[in-house]
């Protein structure tokens, strides 16, 4: 199977020279690029100094993202001018005998290759490095159609570059740390936090930059498999959970996992605003202002992995407790945009509670819950645990008991049904309904009968295993039952039979 493993890089003092100077010079090249594309399409290279004579045809709109087949030269799969080289030769590519104008990438890969001889900042870089920084330019122009995100920007900052499939090598393994061969940066020494002796074969490796530290995360195929998901009828439990901001995750069983607000919390906040400030009040472009964004950028790196330890120690609770997992479908996105402006008619506004809900908003981002479903989600696969999301409508208000709906069931962390009078922990209830949700029933494993109603249960008065009995007649496992023979049933009194258990 395929898994992404990232690991701590220990690189030398030349080597984080070396990557930090390719990020610029690769920034700058994504930035050229994109903005060689924007000028195609704003100008249609009418006020290029070529001399092209080209077809017209329909553009596409970037307000409403329609895209016009191979006529975009933002995205242009063949004709169009999105991008025109000095050397038109470049522009051209011969397919099956014909020759035909190039997509905007092909274009610009090859000026690149051009670029790689005479600029040696270009020349440094890995060919294949700088061929997917176009690449990933053009899965940015994608998202942008095809998957509803925002139209690709100028980067003021890269963070990462990557390598293609079988680039990166696994060199020499120790106990504590490995070798890793980057083409073009050399032999990098890394923390060894897995068993890299399972990888068969190493795919594509994105280099990172966090904190002032280096990352390699790698996409690697190792001989391990998932195991099958459970089939419904194997699922022996449920659990549900309920994601909340007082507590972060409240168990169907009683339980709680606490929220420690990482970055919230009043001691750490108060430290970011502290350093933010000091920063922002240093003389704009000096190396001390450089310095103190600096400490800012780790000390929020350091937040997030506290975050992420927790989060995975609470997954790894929550799926530990059964066989299947029900969780919220949150649209977490929705749950943190800001509060909405109150016109008050005279050309003012009215008092909208923004601030409180900015508050609210940084405190629900803060802890995690798509990161938190992420990582129960990988942690129910690893274990074949099918994982549930169910419509949390209504889940904090429902009554368990009678089912009834109502705002003022609950109070704060108390819920009281107004309807029948159920009471219990809000969070716990919430998360009993999700379970409830879920919509697997278990039969239950002992059918008791109710006390005092006086119904007969057979019991067996003699025979023991094993010792065969001579009269045949007197074994009668299949009689019918009747309460005046008592020399094969005796009739339990329910009152006794509780006290005395069978043998009464
Ligand atoms: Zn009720």
């Amino acid at each position: 199977m395929q898994i992404r493993w990232n690991f701590k890089l220990k690189p030398t003092k030349s080597q984080k020279i070396q990557m930090s100077q390719w990020l610029t010079t690769l920034r700058k090249h994504r930035n050229y690029a994109l903005r060689e594309r924007n000028i195609g399409f704003d100008t249609n290279n009418q006020d290029i100094d070529t001399s092209v004579v080209y077809a017209w045809g329909s553009w596409c709109d970037t307000e409403s993202r329609t895209e016009y087949g191979s006529c975009c030269p933002l995205t242009c799969p063949v004709i169009k001018h999105g991008v025109v080289p000095r050397d038109l030769g470049k522009a051209l590519k011969t397919s099956k005998g014909v020759v035909k104008w190039d997509s905007a990438s092909g274009v610009q890969m090859k000026v690149t290759t051009q670029l790689r001889h005479e600029i040696p900042a270009f020349g440094n870089i890995n060919s294949d490095v700088l061929q997917r920084n176009i690449a990933k330019l053009d899965a940015a122009f994608t998202n942008f159609w095809k998957h509803g995100r925002g139209y690709p920007r100028y980067l003021r900052a890269l963070k990462s570059f990557e390598y293609k499939p079988k680039q990166v090598k696994i060199g020499s393994i120790k106990d504590s740390y490995a070798i890793f061969y980057l083409p073009g940066i050399g032999n990098v020494k890394m923390h060894n936090s897995r068993d890299l002796k399972l990888v068969k074969d190493v795919r594509t490796c994105t280099v990172k930059t966090s904190g002032g530290y280096w990352f390699i995360s790698m996409l690697v195929e190792i001989s391990d498999d998932l195991p099958q998901e459970k089939p419904v009828n194997e699922v022996k439990s449920v659990v549900g959970i309920d994601v909340g901001v007082n507590k972060l995750v409240a168990v169907s069983d009683g339980s709680f996992v606490e929220n420690v607000r990482i970055t919230t919390n009043s001691r750490t906040a108060r430290r970011l605003a502290i350093r933010q400030r000091a920063a922002s009040r240093k003389l704009k472009g000096s190396k001390n202002k450089a310095k103190a964004f600096k400490k800012i950028t780790r000390t929020k790196h350091k937040l997030a992995l506290r975050r992420e330890g927790y989060n995975w120690q609470a997954a790894s609770k929550i799926v530990k407790t059964a066989d299947a997992i029900g969780r919220e479908d949150l649209n977490i996105k929705n749950m943190v945009k800001r509060a909405k402006p109150k016109h008050d008619g005279k050309g003012g506004y009215k008092k909208n509670g923004a601030s409180r809900k900015t508050g609210l908003n940084k405190v629900i981002l803060d802890c995690g819950w798509g990161d938190l479903f992420n990582k129960i989600a990988w942690l129910a696969v690893k274990a074949g645990k099918p994982v549930i999301a169910v419509n949390p409508k209504h889940s904090s208000q429902e009554c368990p008991q009678c089912g009834h709906v109502d705002k003022n069931n609950r109070s704060g962390e108390k819920f009281l049904c107004t309807n029948c009078g159920h009471t219990e922990h809000a969070d716990t209830k919430a998360s009993i309904t999700i379970a409830k949700r879920v919509g697997l029933v278990f039969p239950k494993n002992k059918r008791t009968l109710p006390a005092d109603c006086g119904k007969v249960t057979p019991v067996k008065t003699s025979t023991p295993k094993r010792v065969e009995s001579r009269n045949h007649a007197c074994e009668s496992p299949c009689t019918q039952l009747s309460l005046f023979d008592l020399t094969a049933y005796t009739v339990v009194d329910s009152r006794k039979s509780k006290r005395y258990g069978k043998n009464s």
